[in-house]
């Protein structure tokens, strides 16, 4: 049976804590995830494929601190203007500053259909905060999806990275460019580079994630959640042999007590 689609639910984690996301009609089973790899990787794609897959909500903490930075509704505190002037420059937004904003989302990990982390967590801090939440909350993870490329396999310059102003959706100049240049093909909207894609903020952020966020992946490998994927051919192929990962490791986990 075909998992049915839902509609864009990143846009409820964006709406803030009373928001409740769209439920779909029917669901194979929930999927609880985090996403992890190096900047480039394709993991904004994927989160996108995977919930059209999956029917889990996609949950992106760069997509709440970037929709922040475009609020002109109200005047942002002072810690959400000093979390942006990090985003700019490719740093990690203070870990205390991320924990509130992911905090006041605790109802999202309850989500019937599921939820893939995209972007969080990106510090050990980060993911201990979460795994204790997790645990006082009595929801558990199913797989931590580490995109890996192998050695000698180029990314594509981010710097040729397009995004959605109103979906989101990502898209690639030359892998995966949109139907009609400049326009998304999920809803028309705009497609612009995003400000941390420029040369100089992308070097900070593959430094950073080389510091802070390559230690998780030994983190979830002894918690036994880490699902390696290779990062290579089209997004709908990567999507594929995700999805498949997943499935194996499912029907395995389910014959141990974890
Ligand atoms: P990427 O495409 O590099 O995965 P994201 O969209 O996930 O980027 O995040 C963009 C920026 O938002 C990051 O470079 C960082 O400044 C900030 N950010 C997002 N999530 C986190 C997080 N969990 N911890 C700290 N900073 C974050
Ligand atoms: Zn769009």
């Amino acid at each position: 049976m075909p998992i049915p689609s839902v509609p864009n639910s990143r846009v409820v984690w964006l709406d803030g804590p009373s928001s409740v996301c769209p439920q779909p009609p029917e669901l194979a089973r929930p999927w609880r995830l985090i996403l992890l790899g190096a900047p480039g990787v394709g993991k904004g794609t994927q989160a996108n494929l995977l919930r059209e897959r999956l029917g889990a909500c996609h949950l992106s903490t760069g997509d709440v601190f970037r929709a922040a930075s475009k609020a002109d509704d109200c005047s942002p505190s002072s810690a959400m203007t000093a979390a942006l002037d990090y985003m700019r420059r490719g740093a990690l937004v203070p870990d205390l500053t991320v924990w509130e904003m992911v905090r006041e989302r605790t109802q999202c990990l309850h989500c019937r259909s599921g939820f893939i982390l995209d972007g969080f967590p990106r510090t050990l801090t980060q993911a201990e905060s979460l795994r204790k939440l997790m645990q006082k909350e009595k929801v558990t993870l199913d797989a931590v999806v580490n995109y890996e490329l192998p050695l000698g396999e180029i990314v594509e310059p981010l710097s040729d990275r397009r995004t959605c102003d109103k979906c989101k959706a990502v898209y690639h100049v030359t892998r995966q460019p949109s139907q009609t240049p400049g326009a998304c093909d999920h809803c028309g909207g705009r497609l612009m580079q995003r400000e941390d894609d420029r040369p100089e903020s992308v070097t900070v952020r593959m430094e950073t994630y080389e510091r802070s966020t390559a230690p998780l992946i030994n983190f979830y490998r002894k918690l036994g959640l880490l699902l390696p994927v290779t990062a290579t051919g089209s997004p709908e192929e990567i999507c594929a042999r995700t999805v498949s990962a997943l499935v194996a490791c499912s029907s395995n986990s389910s014959k141990h007590v974890r």
